[in-house]
């Protein structure tokens, strides 16, 4: 695999991997499933919303010219409720209606007066100051009959969910969960509960891995954790690339002795580039494993974790064209000095504060990347450009984590 890719930045690594497609499929869900997942077709709503012309305020619906003269005293000839009655009322100069909040404008009114500001003789109402006419909510200013307002694609958010119900809709076509492989590979690693021999470390990647999977509205399934063995190396991706669309695996992608993700990728599978210009994070590969899509990912913490954000997370959103969960890009001053690494895009793990209208960046943790409370206790990673030394003061991007 003389050709495959090594050591290229960012952008090239995404570029690459989005070349690869999945086939898509649909299911129908009611809307209360809908949360998180991604919208299978555009939608169209059903109705006018508003369906009529209607107050935005509990008060009074009169004719704006009746009140540019303040204080006004208009009589009072009825009531109208947000269901609506279908009694027509006609309001005339000198009139006003006692109306609710989504009542529907009687004719002949154009305007109302939230009710605080108004006060009430009997039959009459008395206004201090002109009515407004902003407070009539227009019919179709939410949405418009037969008007597509969500793409397919877009990440069903709680808003967005309730916008399927207003535009009609009780349930919804979404794209199936793609079913994503996760597989820990190392000697040294067991699970949480287990004793710790000499030289062995508590399993974690997987666990951060499934949420970040999940996070992206997608289903993980943890394999069983495997040695640097071949063998069961061999074997575990293939039963992951029957059962699952995606795999994922942490650990073994670097140039030591044992890094048998890479070295059977480079063997027999189908390597679409290795090693990425970002740090933490630099090994990770991506390829085919008899026609699965793979990301071999480092197995230190910190880095498994940046590179699912830097690189997975964006093909995944590509493939679904799904537009979230939304990157948060921002940015913040530095109240640390920061350095980046020569040729790498470099990610630093920062707590921010916003302190009189002010995003404050600082690293105040040891920045390993096998420390995983260094991300743990961080609210973003500040996005450092290749070969620079920031000061105190310098605005940077960041990403929330
Ligand atoms: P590797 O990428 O396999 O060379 O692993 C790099 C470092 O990450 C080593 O210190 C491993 O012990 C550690 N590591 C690898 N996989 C995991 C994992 N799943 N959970 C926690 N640490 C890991
Ligand atoms: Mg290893």
């Amino acid at each position: 695999m003389s050709e495959t890719p090594i050591f290229i930045p960012l952008e090239e690594a995404i570029h690459i991997s989005n070349q690869t497609k999945i086939e898509l499929s649909r299911e129908t869900l009611p809307l209360e499933l809908a949360n998180n997942r991604i919208l299978g077709e555009d939608l169209y709503s059903k109705v006018d919303d508003p369906p009529f012309d209607n107050s935005a305020m509990d008060g009074y619906a009169m004719k704006f010219e009746d009140t540019i003269n303040p204080p006004t005293k208009l009589e009072i000839i009825g009531t109208v409720q947000a269901k609506g009655q279908r009694d027509n009322i006609t309001v005339k100069s000198g009139q006003a209606v006692r109306i609710m909040t989504g009542a529907p404008l009687p004719e002949g009114t154009d305007s109302i007066l939230q009710i605080e500001l108004t006060s009430r003789d009997e039959n009459h109402v008395i206004l201090n100051q002109k009515s407004m006419k902003n407070y009539v909510r227009k019919k179709g200013e939410n949405l418009i009959k037969n008007k597509s307002f969500l793409k397919k694609g877009t990440l069903l958010t709680p808003s967005r969910i309730g916008l399927c119900a207003t535009m009609g809709y009780p349930e919804i076509p979404v794209i199936k969960k793609l079913k994503i492989a996760i597989i820990s590979t190392g000697d040294e690693l067991k699970q949480p509960g287990q004793e710790l021999d000499l030289g062995e470390i508590y399993e974690s990647n997987s666990f951060g891995l499934f949420g970040l999977v999940k996070w992206l509205g997608h289903e993980p399934i943890r394999y069983q954790c495997i040695g640097d063995t071949i063998g069961d190396l061999r074997e575990i991706l293939d039963n992951a690339s029957e059962d699952c669309d995606i795999i994922i695996t942490s650990g073994g992608v670097s140039m030591g002795e044992w890094d048998f993700v890479r070295k059977l990728m480079e063997d027999e599978g189908d390597l679409h580039y290795w090693r990425v210009k970002i740090r933490p994070g630099s090994p990770p590969l991506f390829g085919l494993w008899r026609k699965t899509p793979i990301f071999g990912l480092p197995g230190n913490p910190v880095s498994s974790h940046v590179v699912f954000r830097m690189l997975v997370a964006p093909w995944i959103r590509n493939i679904t064209s799904a537009d979230g969960p939304i990157e948060p890009l921002a940015t913040a001053k530095l109240t640390t000095k920061l350095k980046s690494s020569k040729d790498c895009l470099t990610f630093r793990r920062v707590s921010i504060e916003l302190k009189e209208n002010n995003l404050l960046a600082h690293q105040k943790i040891h920045q390993g990347s096998g420390n995983l409370a260094s991300m743990a206790f961080s609210d973003g990673l500040a996005v450092l450009q290749p070969g620079r030394e920031y000061k105190t003061g310098d605005i940077v991007q960041i990403m929330y984590l």
